[in-house]
């Protein structure tokens, strides 16, 4: 595909997108109460394809958590500290065609987490973190990202006490399934560990540096390790909806419940997306709808010439 056009891209024209796509309007999450209270207007849009080439929109100060948008960087720490057959012993490379935190899906599978992407496979990767406590484990995770991206991730504490506050039923449920079957070692480190890790919170900024790990060459990271995140994103990343996009855009993206949205685009760059209001899957609404016009304008023009 023609990244490189994106280079022509002008702020004009990117806000022109973000007008149009700021119509549509979705839910918020009602089962983690800060989320359920989130300004619902809120938004924010990076497109980083190099340290010199940004544009960026909206409220580039305002952090938020990444919930899911993590687990790719989840699947990235690991393979690098433990490598692929370690990782690839707790988690599939499947696609599912269930809800993100489907149990049912789990119970199908005989226990054996299908995806990184989806709630089953990160609670699993979650338990395999270094460090005795999910304290640690989070805190190594977030200091190796910030040093590999130069980003500036934090614990949203807030946001983890509201996570805390209400039982979550169903990803318990997974975690003993997964418990049963053999893939975890303890069910209340995994879940507490995989929680903290979904609070991780950074600014859009924050959000494309980290993308940028898996956009272009690293020099402490294996090409390998990244193609293979690349790849689950693709397949994975947008859940049982992962299918058809990755036929109409075919790029790697991940979406969070707190209305993250991350886009690699290979060796150019990334788009980072935040916008609060979500889709019946759990994607950010408006975060798709630009991703949607971005492709039609950089297919413009393909059989011209
Ligand atoms: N912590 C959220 C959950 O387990 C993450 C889900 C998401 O962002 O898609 O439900």
């Amino acid at each position: 595909m023609p990244f490189s056009k994106f280079n022509t891209l002008t702020l004009l024209q990117l806000e022109s997108w973000v007008a149009q796509a700021r119509t549509k309007s979705g839910q918020l999450p009602r089962y983690v109460p800060l989320l359920a209270e989130s300004d619902p207007d809120k938004f924010a849009l990076a497109l980083q394809l190099d340290q010199t080439h940004q544009l960026i929109i909206g409220d580039a100060d305002v952090p938020f958590v990444l919930m899911s948008v993590i687990k790719p960087f989840l699947l990235l720490f690991l393979l690098h500290h433990l490598g692929q057959e370690k990782v690839f012993s707790r988690v599939g490379f499947q696609p599912s065609s269930l809800a993100f935190n489907s149990v049912q899906q789990l119970i199908d599978d005989q226990g054996f987490p299908r995806n990184s992407m989806i709630n089953s496979g990160a609670i699993a990767l979650a338990d395999l973190l270094p460090g005795t406590d999910a304290d640690s484990r989070c805190e190594q995770l977030r200091q190796w990202l910030n040093q590999q991206s130069s980003s500036q991730l934090r614990l949203d504490q807030s946001m983890l006490d509201s996570v805390r506050s209400l039982p979550n039923s169903t990803n318990r449920a997974i975690a003993e399934q997964l418990a049963q079957a053999g893939y975890l070692n303890s069910v209340e480190i995994a879940l507490d560990t995989y929680n903290q890790i979904c609070c991780l919170s950074g600014t859009i900024t924050d959000l494309a540096r980290l993308g940028q790990l898996l956009a272009h060459p690293h020099p402490h990271l294996s090409a390998t390790h990244q193609h293979t995140v690349n790849t689950a994103m693709l397949s994975c990343g947008l859940y049982e909806t992962a299918d058809d996009y990755a036929k109409r855009i075919g790029l790697p993206i991940k979406s969070g419940v707190s209305g993250g949205l991350l886009v690699i685009l290979p060796d150019q760059g990334v788009i980072a997306c935040y916008s609060p209001q979500l889709d019946q899957v759990g994607h950010s609404v408006v975060g798709l709808a630009i991703l949607e016009q971005m492709m039609q304008w950089l297919r413009s023009g393909d059989f011209q010439s």
